[in-house]
């Protein structure tokens, strides 16, 4: 399994990276985390847009969905004929969301290009991908994903705050690849984000053998997050960047 961080800024885009989307691959088959604000742009470094096998959408946050109206173009009018329908999972009322941010009549909506299927907490399969959601602590319906595929395991915490769900999804992950939007003392508005340390503690609670910090929005210091994190969890860890590869 081979994750490519596509973007990772937290909330808005920031000047090195797009917001949150994380491309997977296994056995030849893409599916992308989120496709946030800015996101569309960078995924061209790093595959075909045709190429792309599904969508799983963690929330309906912009940050996490909303260049799937660009990718409707794409998709839908593209000059050699439109593509497939493309597979997008989200929570309930994704598709209702999409065409509203879109700007189009609720029927079709965007269904001509994309296949909405909601998602619940539970176990789904996409191709070699074996994905189990659960509900994570944020202000709005939110999954956290465990991946499995080829026998490594990569774990993404979509937006939450403490959440036992997390760890338990998280469980013996190859990597976790989890979002430390707060800092420590500065940001304490609750259930709606982590901060570093926070993150290590998930982490730890769930030994997983990776932790990558994500969703640091520009105006922090993701070193100090990142140091936070260390205090509470002793494996490797480190700060996703965009274009960052990972083969678990
Ligand atoms: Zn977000
Ligand atoms: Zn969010």
């Amino acid at each position: 399994m081979k994750l490519t961080v596509v973007g990772c800024s937290g909330s808005y885009p920031g000047p090195q990276a797009p917001c949150s989307c994380y491309l997977v691959e296994a056995d030849g088959v893409r599916i992308l985390l989120d496709l946030g604000s800015g996101a569309l742009g960078a995924l061209q470094h790093h595959t075909d847009l045709g190429a792309v096998d599904a969508v799983v959408l963690s929330h309906l946050h912009a940050d996490h969905c909303l260049d799937l109206c660009g990718y409707f173009v794409y998709r839908n009018y593209h000059p050699e004929g439109r593509l497939p329908l493309l597979p997008v999972y989200g929570p309930q009322g994704t598709a209702d969301r999409l065409a509203r941010a879109y700007d189009i009549p609720g029927e079709p909506g965007l269904t001509e290009a994309f296949d909405f299927r909601t998602v619940t907490p539970g176990v789904f399969e996409v191709g070699p991908f074996r994905i189990t959601a659960g509900h994570v602590n944020h202000p709005v319906e939110s999954f956290a994903f465990r991946i499995e595929a080829d026998g490594r395991t990569l774990t993404y915490s979509g937006d939450t705050a403490d959440s036992d769900t997390l760890v338990d999804l998280a469980r013996d992950s190859d990597l976790l690849l989890c979002e430390a939007s707060f800092v420590d003392g500065r940001d304490t508005y609750p259930d709606v984000h982590l901060n570093g340390r926070e993150a290590g503690e998930h982490a730890d609670r769930a030994g997983t053998r990776r932790l990558v910090l994500t969703h640091i929005p520009p105006w922090t210091d993701g070193e100090r997050n990142l140091a936070d994190a260390r205090k509470a969890y002793a494996g490797p860890a480190e700060l996703a960047r965009s274009g960052a590869v990972y083969e678990l």
